[in-house]
């Protein structure tokens, strides 16, 4: 069971995979007032970095699970290296219907919204492991500006315009669905920078050491567009966040 492997390249050298930056989930987990002990579930946990840090900053606990397998190797080897490996556990697998065996006072899917089918069915799945009067995490995108066309949505690799929301659309939305919006921190250009152009550096190592790969046109094709792509679209129309959510 994998990600698709495109992923497993570009990425392969990301610690964290969405647009935020080490000070951001530091400064997610501080204005959460995490207490030590608390127990964490992240549903795509990727390579392991909010729950690695927060077990070595704020003392939590945690499972994550991620169906790709090289990052959830580094994951672990991450928490060798921060010293948590006893606080924090991370399993290869599919998320999708996970429910912790125990409830937890944090559980989150950052970035990874499609595992419950969206963000309304992601929310629905966390609330199942969490116990009364937890928090709910999610990290999802929304529209800084709202695209002018299809066409520009598509740029910012969207499929749609509907795909995302403008940003008090979003927060309404989780009222909607009966939450309180408790937290939010938001991605900056620097996060979106250093997550998007991280993957050219790694592009073009793979492609050295890689010519003859399935996947090298494919890559070569990717580093050749996506420096003017990432900011004639995304760096310009997407923002995205961490919500933290409580039921009324
Ligand atoms: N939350 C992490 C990773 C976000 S990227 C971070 O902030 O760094 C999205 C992650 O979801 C990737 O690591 C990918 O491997 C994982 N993923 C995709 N589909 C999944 C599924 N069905 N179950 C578990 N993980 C999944």
């Amino acid at each position: 069971m994998d990600i698709p492997r495109i992923f497993t390249i570009t990425e392969s050298n990301h610690r964290i995979h969405n647009p935020f930056t080490p000070e951001k989930f530091a400064t997610l987990g501080a204005v959460l007032h995490l207490e030590p002990g608390t127990r964490v579930l992240d549903l795509g946990s990727g390579s392991g970095e909010m729950l690695c840090t927060w077990a070595r900053d704020y003392g939590v606990t945690g499972v994550g699970i991620d169906m790709s397998p090289l990052f959830t190797r580094q994951a672990k080897l991450r928490a060798e290296e921060l010293g948590v490996a006893k606080q924090v556990e991370f399993i290869h697998g599919d998320a999708a219907g996970h429910v912790a065996a125990a409830k937890v006072g944090v559980a989150a899917c950052v970035g990874a919204t499609w595992i419950g089918g969206g963000v309304a069915g992601t929310i629905e799945l966390l609330a199942k492991s969490l116990c009364a009067g937890g928090i709910i995490l999610v990290g999802e995108p929304y529209w800084l500006r709202v695209p002018p066309t299809e066409d520009v949505a598509r740029g910012c690799h969207a499929n749609a315009i509907s795909d995302f929301l403008v940003l008090p659309e979003l927060l309404g939305s989780f009222g909607d669905l009966g939450y309180d919006v408790v937290q939010m921190v938001l991605a900056d250009q620097e996060g979106w920078d250093r997550y998007e152009a991280g993957k050219w550096l790694t592009m073009r190592r793979w492609l050295e050491a890689n010519p003859d790969d399935d996947l090298a046109q494919e890559v070569r094709a990717q580093l050749t567009s996506e420096p003017q792509r990432y900011a004639a679209f995304t760096r310009e129309y997407l923002g995205w966040g961490v919500f933290a959510l409580m039921a009324r």
